[in-house]
């Protein structure tokens, strides 16, 4: 995807040439940036806040596919898979930093368009980009970002308050990330052996969006916040509801139950999963990177919870450590256990 015919070598410009480059789109969102690009370190204010801090690296041929990855939405998830963890401890992200390791397979001009993507995201996100760093390397790209969020000192949650009878909610729906994944990989396929073939996404739009355009749920925390809702532990998904389920139970000491029924699964995901004779529900349990919220909430805080639309019970925290359960449509309970992903992975047609 990379034709550097015309395209200007990263050496021309070089590290100096390309910082002022990158420079000249950042835009300040927040006065709590004091500093930015350009000195020797950003300052920031933090104005009688708590400070959350969050960095995620991301390797190519590891964590990310150029052959069907656009750089401006590589740039933007970037971003947003760290804005994602500031959310998670309903925080509100501020800054970010961005450091970048590149081989000089890349242009300055495929450099700016991953710049696009990120600086889209700050917009979308209103977070201020203050620093970084770029280097070479001998193959490949690495982007390492380092997100901060503030949050007032009584509000912060993390991963371990959660407590009996507390219900389980997530934003959202999911699978659709995991679903958008396979058909980019069946599409990758068909084009490794026929190069010739155009890639077919027709009435993939949604699916293929959510995996390479993850929009991580600030509104949420926003109307929790409105509603006066504190919950009493969060996660992001990342790997997958089953994983991240595994963590608060684990880490507030509880079991769960959920009811698999109640998993919000979007229509075109149930589309995916009958065009690969794949289980819709074994995607939204293992599938990972929908990058929606996974919450406890007291039972007190149910009637307001209800208020937000997009917010979705599943069932709730019991006090039989480590016993996690799904409970499907025939009153069956199934353990939900980390190694999903294989048996996910035998379900495949492939
Ligand atoms: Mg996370």
């Amino acid at each position: 995807m990379f034709e550097n015919v015309n395209k200007t070598p990263l050496e021309d410009i070089g590290e100096f040439g390309l910082i002022d480059r990158i420079k000249s789109s950042v835009k300040i969102h927040h006065n709590q940036t004091l500093l930015g690009i350009g000195d020797d370190a950003a300052v920031l204010n933090p104005e009688q806040k708590h400070v959350v801090v969050t960095t995620d690296m991301l390797v190519e041929g590891i964590h990310f596919d150029l052959r069907y990855m656009p750089l401006k939405f590589l740039g933007y998830k970037s971003v947003a898979v760290n804005i994602s963890d500031i959310l998670a401890m309903n925080a509100t992200p501020f800054q970010i930093t961005c450091s970048l390791a590149v081989s000089n397979r890349f242009s300055v001009e495929a450099i700016e368009e991953l710049y696009e993507g990120i600086h889209r995201a700050c917009d979308a996100y209103k977070v201020d980009l203050v620093g970084g760093d770029t280097t070479s390397s001998v193959t490949g790209m690495v982007i390492s970002i380092t997100a901060i969020g503030l949050v007032n000192p009584e509000e912060w949650v993390g991963r371990f308050g959660a407590k009996n009878g507390d219900l389980i909610c997530v934003t959202g729906n999911l699978g659709a990330a995991y679903a958008g994944l396979q058909i980019l990989e069946r599409e990758k396929k068909i084009f490794l052996e026929n190069p010739g073939v155009q890639p077919d996404l027709d009435g993939y739009d949604y699916v293929v969006e959510r995996q390479l355009k993850p929009e991580p749920r600030a509104d949420m925390i926003r109307q929790l916040h409105e509603l006066a809702i504190k919950p009493s532990s969060m996660i992001d998904i990342s790997d997958g509801l089953a994983s991240e389920l595994l963590h608060l139970c684990k880490q507030s000491a509880c079991g769960c139950r959920i009811d698999a029924e109640k998993i919000p699964i979007d229509t075109h995901t149930w589309k995916v999963a009958e065009d690969l004779n794949l289980q819709a529900i074994t995607m939204a349990l293992y599938g990972g990177e929908d990058y929606e919220l996974l919450m406890t909430i007291r039972q007190e805080d149910f009637e307001q919870a209800r208020m937000i639309s997009d917010l979705h019970v599943i069932g709730y925290m019991t006090d039989d450590i480590g016993n996690c359960h799904v409970i499907d449509s025939q009153n069956q309970l199934h353990p939900i256990t980390a190694s999903g992903w294989d048996t996910f992975r035998s379900q495949s047609k492939d």
